[in-house]
Order: C-alpha cells, then sequence, then structure tokens
C-alpha cells in the first residue's frame, strides 16, 4: 500500500499542538489555563476547539437518551453520521471534480484529519491500493470518554458514515472492515478497512 504524494511526516510532527505536554492538555480539560495563554497559542486554543467538538456531540446524544430513550437517540447519531458522510464527502468529490474511489477517499480521509486538531491528525496518512484504503489512529477527536470503554452513540455515528453516507455519494463504494475501534471499547486506537470495487467491476 501507498500514501498519497502529499504525505510527509513533518506536516504532521510539526502540527499545532501535537507537541504539546500532558500539562498543557490537562489546563485545557481542567479549565485552568491562564486566558493570555489561551489567546495567544494556536495550539492550545486548537486542542479545545476539537474537545469541544467532542464534548458537545457525546453529550448531544446522551442528553436526546435522556429526554427519549436509546433506540431514538441511536437512531439520531447514524442518520447524523449519514448525512454528514454523504454532504462532506459528497461535496469534497463534486469540489474537486473526482468520482471516488480508494485514491480519492484517501486524500479525503487525510483531509478531515487534518482539519480537526491535534488529536485527530495522528491518523494522517491514510494508506491504499487499488480496493481499498486502510485508516490506522491512536486517537480520534470524536471519542469522549474512558479509553476502553465503548462509546454506542460515535459507534452509530460512525457506522451511518461508512455503511450509508459514504455509499451514497462513492459508486466505487464496497464496504467496511472495522478492526478495532476506541468506540466500541478497544484501549489502543481504530483500523478501519474501506474497501472499494474495481473500476472495471462497474459501478
Ligand atoms: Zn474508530
Amino acid at each position: 500500500m501507498k500514501r498519497r504524494e502529499y504525505a510527509d511526516p513533518e506536516l504532521v510532527s510539526g502540527y499545532p499542538g501535537v507537541g504539546m505536554t500532558e500539562e498543557d492538555r490537562r489546563k485545557i480539560d481542567e479549565s485552568t489555563v491562564e486566558l493570555s495563554e489561551l489567546m495567544t497559542r494556536p495550539d492550545l486554543l486548537l486542542y479545545a476547539t476539537g474537545q469541544a467538538l467532542s464534548a458537545t456531540v457525546t453529550r448531544f446524544f446522551a442528553t436526546l437518551e435522556e429526554l427519549t430513550d436509546e433506540e431514538t437517540a441511536l437512531r439520531v447519531a447514524y442518520q447524523m453520521g449519514a448525512k454528514h458522510g454523504a454532504a462532506n464527502y459528497g461535496a469534497f468529490l463534486a469540489n474537486r471534480g473526482l468520482r471516488g474511489g480508494p485514491k480519492a477517499f484517501a486524500e479525503y480521509q487525510d483531509y478531515g484529519h487534518a482539519q480537526r486538531g491535534p488529536r485527530h491528525v495522528g491518523a494522517c496518512f491514510a494508506e491504499y491500493d487499488e480496493t481499498s484504503v486502510l485508516v490506522k489512529r491512536r486517537d480520534c477527536v470524536y471519542f469522549w470518554g474512558t479509553r476502553g470503554e465503548p462509546n454506542k452513540f460515535i459507534e452509530a455515528l460512525e457506522r451511518g458514515m461508512y455503511t450509508e453516507g459514504y455509499p451514497s455519494v462513492d459508486p466505487l463504494w464496497s464496504h467496511t472492515e472495522n478492526a478495532h475501534c476506541l468506540c466500541k471499547g478497544s484501549t489502543k486506537g481504530c483500523e478501519h478497512r474501506f474497501v472499494f470495487k474495481k473500476e472495471s467491476d462497474g459501478g
């Protein structure tokens, strides 16, 4: 398998927040950072924004479950994933004049991982070949909770993306193999293999 031509490891090592210390993270997570430091350090801001996204998504579904029931909250999470996947990957393909398939999807994954802060950028860069894309990550900005404990809402959200959202806009899409995932209770991270039909197989 190979990576896209732009896949320079220095883009990841030099990314804002990748070199943050544990104390930096704790100051954001515990809301003890000084305002003057927060407002002058893009790395802290980017991490804080990612944490806000992460917490908000899971708290939204947990609140929905409290006010309705588990089935409703999971259905909303799945549907949101489906819509999010179709809208974002659909726009990425259409606006760049791409049809789909492993090479395009590898770049879409890198693009998504690169724009959501230091927890997500570690998934760069995806590997791909003629019929698949492999994404490995030790951390995921959508995962909120304790590592080793499943997050059923994020599991449903992600499942919506790759079983309904992405396939609806990529004619070469086949299926996804999800070896392990933080949201399923893995402690080590996520490994997703996205499988595609060969160009000549139709689609
Ligand atoms: Zn995952």
